[in-house]
């Protein structure tokens, strides 16, 4: 290992200055849009981020048509290393407003409650965040009470804006080449809508938009889309006796009969799945429910979607004119059977926090990333802590320390895929 424990005791991290600017540009996605990127102004901060690593010395960097930013650090080493990426998203939630957002700082935190000045009901308390007791005597920054901060995930951008910027100030550091990919639309689910994975030409790669310093996700839900056509039998109601059956109240008792004490999202956590009804549309003739089914085992979505379909079947049996159709659309796969296959892209995660001098948590995503759809696109892609927390909301917080650290963590990781190669 060479000798690099005061590797960054002369050098100014970026990630805070870079980080407060970053903030101020609204890049906020929109579910209900079809264009790509769904918003335009995402291309606002797209656009300087490829202008900046340009000036940072990447000669590729660039943004393209979709607002997708690509860029190249070149390798140093004569090794063969494989090529790595690290990845975040420019938009911020739809949930939270965007727009004119006021970071502001918070040197050396002593626990204090701390009181948005723009809207004083916005308080963050340690005893309701109860990860602000590991940031005593950190610089905390937050919104202003009016916006969320939109650390989720300029953190993420701005931690490897400061990446690139350590690499070409440290050329000591030995890596191979290393891919920088910037996406739009990550919020609304369409991060890798247009992502062109073969002009990034990376072998594995990161995500950088986790929580607590240390922490690194290679589990997420995998996902199916379920869809229930209710057929009923239509009369007039004047005369519908013995005739009528209505689908409307058909999807009613389906809906009542899913259990309430397990398999919803209401009460699960941890590695527990759910069948979730998310929307319904219908006529008495005919009724339509879609599902969301959530299990971290692909074999336990088919099990969720069994026991379903056994549900409608049962009830319809008393209904024999009424039918249904059940259609099963795959939606995306826990990452974790694709990391699985690659276990070095974990274990130097692993030893990259360690060397950090961090505690490793090892976490599970109750939802979809980026990087689950990266993954089984052929780029496997666990997701890395950036120091983001009380994400999609006014209470959004983030340390400067944490973020220095997730850079420390990215330096630390390419130098091990560099020795072990
Ligand atoms: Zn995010």
């Amino acid at each position: 290992m060479p000798s690099n424990k005061n590797m960054f005791s002369n050098y100014k991290f970026t990630a805070a200055e870079r980080f407060l600017r970053y903030v101020q540009i609204d890049t906020q996605s929109d579910p209900q849009s079809s264009s790509h990127p769904t918003t335009e102004k995402q291309k606002n901060l797209s656009k300087i981020l490829a202008e900046e690593l340009k000036q940072i010395g990447l000669a590729d960097a660039h943004m393209d048509e979709w607002g997708y930013v690509y860029a190249t650090i070149p390798s140093n080493t004569n090794k063969d290393v494989p090529v790595i990426c690290f990845c975040a998203h420019v938009d911020t939630a739809p949930d939270c407003s965007g727009t004119g957002v006021k970071p502001i700082v918070y040197k050396n935190y002593q626990g204090q409650d701390i009181v948005l000045p723009d809207d004083h009901l916005q308080v963050l308390r340690l005893s309701e965040y109860p990860y602000l007791q590991t940031q005593i005597g950190n610089d905390i920054i937050t919104a202003s009470g009016l916006t969320l901060l939109g650390s989720d995930d300029k953190a993420g951008v701005a931690e490897i804006m400061d990446l690139a910027n350590f690499l070409m100030k440290n050329k000591n550091v030995k890596h191979g080449t290393i891919k920088i990919l910037f996406t739009p639309d990550e919020e609304v689910g369409k991060g890798t809508a247009k992502v062109d994975l073969k002009k990034l030409g990376a072998d594995f790669g990161y995500t950088l938009d986790g929580g607590d310093a240390g922490s690194l996700e290679d589990e997420t839900f995998s996902a199916d889309g379920v869809q229930v056509i209710i057929h009923g039998v239509i009369a007039h109601p004047g005369y519908a006796k013995g005739k009528m059956i209505n689908a409307m109240k058909i999807a009613g008792e389906i809906l009542s009969a899913l259990p309430k004490d397990r398999l919803s999202p209401e009460s699960t956590e941890g590695k527990r799945g759910f069948i979730h009804p998310v929307r319904i549309e219908g006529v008495a003739e005919k009724c339509t429910i879609d599902f969301i089914i959530r299990d971290f085992e692909t074999a336990g979505l088919k099990k969720k979607e069994d026991y379903l379909r056994t549900q409608i079947e049962e009830l319809l049996r008393t209904y024999p004119k009424a039918s249904f159709e059940f259609i099963v659309t795959e939606q995306y796969r826990n990452m974790k059977e694709v990391l699985d296959m690659h276990p070095q892209v974990i274990e130097y995660a692993k030893e990259a926090i360690a060397r950090s001098g961090l505690t490793l948590k090892m976490e599970s995503i109750r939802g979809g990333t980026d990087g689950s759809r990266l993954s089984f696109m052929g780029l496997p892609c666990p997701n890395l802590f950036a120091g983001e927390q009380a994400i999609h909301s006014k209470l959004e917080f983030i340390s400067v320390q944490d973020m220095n650290k997730a850079v420390e963590t990215m330096v630390h990781l390419i130098q091990i895929w560099e020795e072990k190669s």
